[in-house]
């Protein structure tokens, strides 16, 4: 399909786009809840003809698009879960289910992802090889996309192409970043176990608060003291719980934290020093510390190749002056993944208003300029064209 038609056929369903991200935005679903997300997916892929999978990793679907002609294989990865938060948008599309949103535009990834397999769908004898589209569920928790790999839902990839929301960049552009474009993360617990007593006789208890407090001061040395300046790095700490009483000395304090960073031996470092420090000052405080790592998702690495390759395919169809070259951001998203399995890029589309007061992602007040469902489905559909026909078998 020439720009022009590209172009012609978004645009054309730009009343349908925003039909379905309403719909989705109505009906938010939880991680590995989105059953009736998943089931419009499944329906709409089966009357589109594409072969379609369910119930991978619970609430996956993926749908393959097959061209006439046998050859390479583009995956479109959607995710598709909404955020316990109360919404604070007074539109018709709120949420129906209170304390449930669609905080971070995964409703919109949907409709793009529908809406691309409908256009690709009506020109599939002129393509050669398939479009896998890929539904996953539950990235706001970090949980849908290793077991869908696990699943073996990468086999036969050959480029993964990604995209989201981005409330950051005005809506009619897109945002990359070749490298690392997004964050390591690891979600940190720390208990810190001393001996409990009265307020008033410190010297027969251990006091695990001030433990804690040194804790959190001197693991702020990492980034400051032990991490070279031009690399990036942050630990923050957002729960620190303990204690019963104001005349009580603690027993028992548990420190929660996030730990980001883009390159690997950051993150290790970062990792091996916040263990390091909390055991010693533990020990030297007389306080037991136990360390966890609750989670963690690698870093989101765009490729330089296929970074190049959607700044063209975008530059064509957008104009060059809408494709911006992005800061990498600190957070995190688990299409990191899917990326380390098949190299590709995940790319921004710009979905905030063009003065810049929209409300950041997970906010309750979040909501999208609809006219980047246009341009997601614009961009996703071209990069998926073109990458077809320049990788012919
Ligand atoms: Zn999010
Ligand atoms: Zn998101």
């Amino acid at each position: 399909m020439e720009n022009a038609q590209i172009k012609r056929q978004a645009e054309a369903h730009r009343d349908e786009l925003i039909s379905i991200r309403r719909d989705i935005h109505r009906h938010p679903e939880l991680a590995f809840n989105e059953t009736r997300t998943a089931g419009i997916i499944a329906d709409r892929m089966e009357k589109l003809g594409l072969e379609v999978q369910t119930g991978i990793a619970q609430t996956g679907v993926v749908a393959t698009l097959r061209g006439s002609k046998p050859g390479k294989t583009v995956l479109y990865r959607a995710d598709i879960d909404a955020l316990p938060i109360l919404e604070a948008v007074d539109a018709e599309y709120k949420s129906r289910t209170d304390g449930i949103m669609h905080a971070c535009g995964h409703d919109a990834h949907v409709a793009i992802g529908l809406t691309v397999a409908e256009i690709l769908a009506g020109q599939k004898n002129n393509f050669a090889g398939n479009v896998k589209f890929l539904f996953q569920p539950a990235e706001e928790i970090v949980g849908g996309a290793r077991p869908m790999i696990e699943q073996g839902v990468m086999k036969g990839v050959d480029v993964t192409f990604g995209l989201h929301m981005g409330n950051d960049e005005p809506v009619g552009s897109i945002a990359l970043h070749a490298g690392p474009a997004m964050a390591n993360v690891d979600s940190i617990k720390l208990t810190v176990r001393g001996k409990g007593g009265h307020g008033s006789q410190p010297e027969k208890s251990i006091d695990s608060v001030m433990a804690a407090c040194e804790i959190v001061n001197t693991l702020q040395t990492i980034v400051s003291r032990e991490i070279a300046p031009k690399d990036t790095a942050v630990l923050s700490f957002g729960t620190i719980q303990g204690g019963f009483a104001s005349n009580v000395i603690a027993p028992e304090v548990v420190l929660e934290g996030t730990v980001r960073s883009f390159l690997p031996e950051v993150r290790e470092k970062m990792i091996r020093r916040i263990e390091e420090i909390s055991a010693g000052l533990g020990k030297a405080l007389r306080c037991e510390v136990k360390f966890e790592v609750v989670y963690s998702c690698p870093a989101v690495v765009n490729s330089d190749k296929w970074t190049d390759f959607i700044r063209q395919s975008a530059g064509q169809i957008l104009g060059e002056d809408k494709v911006i070259n992005a800061d990498p951001i600190m957070g995190s998203d688990d299409m990191s993944l899917f990326l380390k399995e098949v190299p590709g890029c995940y790319f921004f589309v710009g979905s905030g208003k063009l003065d810049g007061t929209s409300f950041l992602h997970h906010h309750p007040g979040f909501d999208i300029e609809e006219e980047s469902l246009v341009v997601g489905t614009e961009v996703m559909t071209k990069a998926v064209l073109d990458y077809l026909a320049q990788h012919q078998n």
